[in-house]
């Protein structure tokens, strides 16, 4: 670390103190913010971790929709998007526009949307999921007639091969996801026999097919340290490398694709981290209404699972 990371830092840290704030950090961000972060972890995880502690400020070191659930479930704090330009391109595949005319056409059916959403769409839908409970709450559907799944078409398509039913799938998708291939896959396997396959359901399903494991973020890092393997071929985006290696030295992650990286993520530093709490900015909030709906489809979710 240099001198000036060194100084970079300390700053931070005192300025924390001072807001008596807290810094989350998404698995994927760059090793750098999740090594000062107070929490690493999956979006959904880092907001209710936060709404639980007393502080007054919320520096979420991710993408705006996760900035926007961790206003939804903590409406009295401040929190705050280091770069109010880190978006993510796929939960902007859907408006809550596009998802209104959609129900208008399947006016039976229940709306599952992604946690990967805006707080707009999740104000439009009847029940949330995540990449790690999208199986249960598919399951505990059973007895509705028909679903829209939104916007995760890989997630849904995943989701609908595990539970065999069919779901109406919105075409959105991850960009980042999406460019782990399978001959990516199928060169390492060659490469290092031994090692386990573990992809994120956002993969294509080229990609689900030939994994052992399909899990979420937080998932695939309960099971890099429960697992026996030694070595782990891992599809998801490569800012999570630094955690899977930081908790588990003795073991040997490789990252599918080099491809795999979310510049959206990646726009978030030090730098911009001092920047927020210093100016406060950029504040991230939902409108009264849009977040008493939004919350209504997270808090089915939590009961359901
Ligand atoms: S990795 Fe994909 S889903 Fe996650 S923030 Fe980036 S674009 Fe969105």
């Amino acid at each position: 670390m240099t001198n000036r990371e060194d100084a970079l830092i300390e700053k931070i840290l005192r300025l924390k103190e001072q807001r008596n704030a807290i810094i989350l950090a998404h698995n994927y961000q760059l090793g750098e913010v999740q090594d000062i972060a107070d929490f690493v972890g999956d979006s959904l995880e880092l907001s209710q971790k936060a709404a639980k502690i007393d502080v007054d400020v919320i520096v979420f070191c991710g993408v705006h929709f996760m900035a926007e659930t961790a206003f939804i479930l903590s409406p009295d704090k401040t929190v705050l998007l280091p770069d109010m330009h880190a978006g993510c391109p796929m939960a902007d595949m859907i408006t809550a526009e596009q998802l209104r005319e959609k129900k208008t056409e399947l006016p039976k059916a229940v709306v599952v949307c992604y946690i990967n959403s805006s707080a707009e769409v999740k104000a439009e839908s009847d029940i949330c999921c995540t990449s790690a409970n999208a199986v249960p709450i598919i399951e505990k559907l059973s007895h509705v007639e028909e679903i829209i799944f939104v916007p995760d078409q890989y997630l849904g398509h995943y989701v609908s091969t595990k539970v065999g039913r069919r779901l109406n799938l919105w075409p959105g998708f991850c960009p980042t996801h999406v460019k782990i291939m399978p001959e990516d896959i199928l060169r390492l396997k060659q490469r290092y026999p031994e090692a386990k396959v573990i992809v994120h359901p956002e993969c294509r399903p080229e990609v689900t097919s030939l994994a052992d494991e399909v899990l979420s973020t937080g998932g695939m890092c309960r099971y890099a340290a429960q697992s026996a393997a030694k070595e782990m071929i891992i599809g998801t985006e490569k800012g999570i490398i630094h955690r899977l290696r930081k908790e588990n030295p003795d073991k040997s992650f490789i990252p599918a694709s080099e491809r795999a990286v979310c510049p959206n993520m990646k726009l978030i530093n030090l730098e911009k981290i001092l920047w927020t709490l210093e100016e406060m900015e950029h504040q991230v909030k939902v409108p009264e209404e849009i977040r008493i709906k939004a919350k209504s489809a997270v808090d089915r979710m939590l009961e359901v699972v």
